[in-house]
């Protein structure tokens, strides 16, 4: 028996192989990025009619919908008035006879040839007595027999018919598959198809293009959306693995000292979902084999504090950690923050006379002086600084650190993989820190899953106790103050300015947010100024009102800061520069004006600057959307606080497509599959994946796997996941 056709081989046939298929069409086909059979074989009719549930043109009731398979018997036009054209078509299902109408759409002539078939969809109704469809939808499906006929995505325009496409799929199948192909490898074996409940991968392209019935259709998408997932995965823990083979860390001691009394000294009870992380973070410090750590957490559910245990067991055995922050207040913030946790603590010094010194903790940014930069990186290379707060400034050239054991990244979206690898070797002693990335923007697990295959996911789950809910309330008007007609529900804004005042009376204070405009940074900062002058002469007129954006100098912004933190300012007007890291425990309105135009996730982090002490806390959406999607986003900040849920929905709304593309440009090869639909199996995949992967490191013993692996790898990935 000869050996059955693998993906690689299908990849290099070309599809002008095929019967009927010359330059012309090649060129059009490649027009869809169908190339080789291997294109032509995933490339997936985008629907099927079912003729089973067909309706008959002599049941229709009028004024119902219904899809019919009809035989053209004429097509017709002619020019009505007004210059414009109508297109009749009379066709038939052998139960009576129907007229299709079309306005201005010449081109229906060549489409509806007598004798051609084509199923239409649309409303029917009765125009002096006969039954008519006004512009029904018409697919052309060539004189097919099956009982469910496969649509294949194409356009008209294209000269391509998607009976074309089914012709010479047809030939493609009946030369691949028995008795007359040779069929095509199975890469799985018969353990994880049944496991998984799978039909082989003859049956599935075979069923996904020419299916008996529709439950076919659906044991078909199962077997290929596996498959593409299951490559996804299989390539991202084998990174995974290879990374850790590669990388030699060092092995943490755990519940040293300096974490003892650090756990001792807490104010407050941890939660169980950070006793439960640490515990997740301990076990990968202990071990020599390098950390890559994902954490995921709301705003405010305490990641700081997982931060600091997880520097605090790299100082504890003898190392320095290093956190990096997005922006230089947030590193400010943290560096302030971090110390005053961490006073009192002593580290062990046998250069000391009293054999220990206090622990140290620096910042590096661009904000410090020549001077004391350069002490701290002679410091940062002797070891004598134990922690290293700061931006992008950490990873500059000049940054080297004795030994480096943990490097801690906050709110990752902001840095690449290629910044992570850099940290790798910033450290005299060629030990690859332990990492772990902080981000307060959860995404759905399925998705983190893919996005962040080659990282471990920690899940912070639970707020610390005591928080009071935040209240969010949605008025539904246009913020644009100053022309009154067109904002909409007054009383709602009287209400809401109500509020502001009552809040700042009691000795709270506000946030508002003004709209961003477009992303262009000149008109948001228009914008700010415009709301902020006002609402200085008319709501907020007894108020003290403080502005702040981008285009107000560093030195001015410390200043109004300061001032809003001091209790100064009651109010803060902005632009989204307070998006992250502020934390006015005493704040506890946020306004959000135009909220429509922002994300759901940055809504979100909004938000989480209020409900940050004990007073209960109220956001205001102020937004007349003009989309769906728009107030699909605004129902879900009032219906729920929980980041991950708003994350699903997020997901939900915008697709994978937007979270897929900024890490997985060029190794996206889902056709099928979609992250939200098939979140069970993402999960099924990924356990598959690492199932196989630890039995088999290379996949020596699966050698079908690692070639068609291959044959969707660049170069260079295949050579570093399987060659090494
Ligand atoms: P995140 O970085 O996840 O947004 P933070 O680490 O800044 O959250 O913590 C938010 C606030 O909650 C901080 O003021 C912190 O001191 C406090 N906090 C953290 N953990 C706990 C806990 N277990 N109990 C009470 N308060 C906590
Ligand atoms: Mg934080």
């Amino acid at each position: 028996m000869t050996d059955a056709i693998n993906i690689a081989e299908l990849k290099e046939l070309s599809v002008s192989l095929l019967k009927g298929v010359g330059a012309k069409r090649s060129s059009a086909l490649a027009g869809f990025e169908v190339e080789s059979l291997f294109d032509l074989l995933t490339y997936y009719p985008r629907r099927y009619i079912d003729r089973t549930k067909e309706a008959k043109i002599s049941e229709m009731i009028p004024g119902s919908e219904a899809s019919l398979l009809v035989t053209v018997e004429k097509t017709d036009v002619r020019r009505i008035r007004g210059g414009k054209s109508l297109v009749t078509s009379t066709v038939t299902d052998g139960t009576a006879l129907l007229k299709l109408t079309f306005f201005n759409q010449n081109w229906r002539q060549k489409q509806l040839v007598e004798g051609r078939q084509a199923m239409i969809y649309g409303k029917v109704d009765l125009y002096r007595g006969q039954r008519q469809m006004t512009n029904p939808v018409v697919d052309l499906v060539g004189n097919r027999t099956g009982r469910v006929i496969p649509v294949y995505p194409q356009s008209e325009k294209s000269g391509l018919h998607t009976w074309d496409i089914t012709e010479w799929v047809a030939e493609a199948l009946r030369r691949t598959l028995p008795p007359k192909g040779r069929g095509f490898v199975d890469p799985l074996s018969d353990q994880i198809l049944s496991e998984h409940d799978l039909v082989s991968r003859d049956f599935a392209f075979r069923a996904i293009h020419q299916p008996e019935n529709m439950f076919e259709v659906t044991q078909a998408r199962k077997r290929l959306i596996f498959d593409e997932l299951f490559r996804m995965q299989l390539a991202l823990v084998l990174r995974k693995r290879a990374i850790e083979r590669t990388e030699v860390g060092a092995a943490h001691q755990i519940s040293g000292p300096l974490i003892k009394q650090f756990k001792a000294n807490l104010p407050f009870e941890l939660t169980g979902a950070q006793v439960k992380v640490i515990g997740e973070i301990e076990y990968d410090l202990a071990r020599s084999v390098p950390m890559h750590r994902l954490l995921q957490g709301d705003v405010g559910a305490g990641k700081t504090l997982v931060a600091i245990a997880a520097m605090l067991t790299a100082v504890d055995s003898g190392h320095q950690a290093a956190l990096m922050a997005p922006t230089e207040v947030l590193a400010e913030q943290h560096l302030v923050g971090i110390r005053k946790l961490l006073d009192g603590m002593t580290v062990t010094d046998d250069s000391s006379l009293f054999k220990d010194r206090p622990i140290k903790v620096e910042l590096l940014s661009n904000r410090v002086s020549t001077v004391d930069k350069k002490r701290i990186l002679s410091q940062l290379l002797l070891g004598e600084i134990d922690i290293a707060i700061g931006t992008h400034a950490l990873i500059q050239e000049s940054v080297s650190f004795d030994s480096l054991g943990v490097v801690v990244i906050d709110e990752q979206h902001r840095f690449g993989v290629e910044q992570r690898s850099i940290l790798r070797e910033k450290s005299r002693s060629g030990l690859s820190p332990d990492m772990l990335v902080m981000t307060a923007t959860p995404i759905p697990r399925t998705a983190a899953m893919t996005v962040y295959g080659d990282l471990d996911v920690s899940i912070l789950d639970e707020l610390p106790p005591g928080r009071t809910p935040i209240d969010t309330k949605w008025v539904r008007s246009s913020a644009n103050f100053t022309e009154p007609e067109a904002t909409a529900a007054p009383e709602e804004l009287d209400e809401m300015w109500d509020q502001v005042r009552a809040q700042v009376s009691a000795g709270r204070q506000v946030y508002i947010v003004c709209p961003l405009i477009d992303e262009s940074e000149k008109l948001s900062v228009a914008s700010a100024e415009e709301t902020y002058e006002y609402l200085q002469h008319t709501e907020l007129s007894e108020l003290q009102v403080g502005l702040l954006h981008g285009r107000i100098s560093p030195a001015d912004k410390d200043l109004t800061m300061d001032s809003f933190r001091a209790g100064k300012l009651d109010v803060l007007v902005a632009t989204t520069v307070i998006e992250v890291g502020v934390d006015v425990p005493n704040a506890t309105i946020m306004v959000i004006l135009d909220a429509d135009r922002f994300g759901i996730a940055q809504l979100h982090q909004l938000r989480g600057r209020v409900g940050r002490g004990s007073h209960r806390s109220q956001c205001w959406l102020v937004s007349d959307p003009t989309t769906p999607e728009g107030e699909a986003r605004m129902a879900a900040l009032v219906a729920s606080t929980d980041g991950f849920e708003l994350a699903e929905v997020d997901l939900d709304l915008r697709g994978e497509g937007t979270i897929l593309g900024e890490r997985q440009k060029g190794r996206n090869d889902l056709k099928l599959a979609s992250l939200r639909r098939d979140r069970n199996t993402v999960v099924e995949a990924r356990n598959c994946a690492i199932k196989v992967v630890d039995s088999d490191p290379g996949l020596e013993s699966n050698e079908h796997l690692a070639s068609e692996l291959e044959s969707f790898l660049e170069e260079g990935d295949a050579e570093f996941l399987l060659k090494n």
